[in-house]
Parts: structure tokens; sequence; C-alpha cells
């Protein structure tokens, strides 16, 4: 797949549109699913321009999941969540909705469901606060 880099990931990458961080290194940037499936739901990408996985470099990609490991259990912590879903969709007929690769990271709690995908869009201030406990268990 050709990279658009007018996709909204692309311009957030640039500081042209807006997200709630929570982490970022010279390699990654993680953000607040702004249509979240659940309370705690992060994106983490790659800097790299590259649509899907199997178009990222093995370096990027080793730099994403490493980022994606230690967000995963912040925010399960952050959430006091059961458990904690990793995943990520290739191509529209996968369910990717944004041509730039990323992995959700969504906590689950059991028994409860979860939101529609890219669905209900979040207040930022919500966001902010989840995204505040986040960071700070990034941190210990
Ligand atoms: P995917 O279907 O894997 O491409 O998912 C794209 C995700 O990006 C969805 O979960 C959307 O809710 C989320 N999303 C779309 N636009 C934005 C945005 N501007 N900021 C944060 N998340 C977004």
């Amino acid at each position: 797949m050709s990279y658009d880099s007018n996709n909204i990931f692309a311009k957030i990458l640039r500081g042209e549109a807006p997200c709630v961080p929570v982490y970022e290194d010279a390699t990654t940037l993680a953000f607040m699913d702004l249509m979240p499936q659940a309370e705690g739901h992060v994106l983490v990408l790659p800097r790299e321009a590259a649509a899907t996985l199997p178009e990222l470099s093995d370096a990027a990609a080793r730099d994403c999941i490493a980022v994606v490991t230690r967000l995963a259990t912040a925010i399960q912590a952050a959430t006091q969540a059961d458990g904690v879903f990793v995943g990520q969709f290739n191509g529209a007929a996968a369910g990717q909705t944004v041509p730039h690769v990323h992995f959700h990271i969504v906590p689950r709690h059991a028994g409860r469901g979860l939101r529609e995908h890219g669905a209900v869009r979040a207040e930022t201030a919500d966001l902010q606060a989840v995204a505040q406990r986040i960071k700070a268990r990034l941190a210990v």
C-alpha cells in the first residue's frame, strides 16, 4: 500500500493535528484513542511512514512493541483492568481505518463489553484525566 502522508496520524506526528499524548520518544508516539472502545484505550504508532505492519522496518517494529509492552502494563494498572487487549489491523479489508500502522491497547474488565470500534468521540477532559493516570504508572 502506498503511504498517504495526509492521513490523520501523519498529521498528528507532524504536530499539525491535536492528540492527547501518553508517551513519546525518538521513534514512537502513543496517544489516547479519540473514540475509545473502553476507558484507557491507547494507540501506539511508529514515527516511520508505513501504512501497515508488513511495510514497517524491523527496527521500528521492535521499538513499537517495546513501547506497547510497557504501556500495556501501565494501562492495566491505571484502569485496574483484569486483562489487556493488544491488536492491530492491516488494510481496509482487515478493518484498518487510518492508513498509518498502529497498535491498539484496550484494557478489559471481566464481564464488561466494549464500545463499537471508532464510533463515539470521548470528551478531551476525560481523555486527559486517564492519560494522566497512565503516565503516573509509566513513571514508577
Ligand atoms: P484502525 O481501524 O485500526 O485504523 O483504528 C483507527 C483508530 O483511530 C480508531 O480506534 C479511531 O477511534 C482512532 N482515531 C481516529 N482519529 C483519531 C484521532 N484524530 N485521534 C485519536 N484517535 C483517532
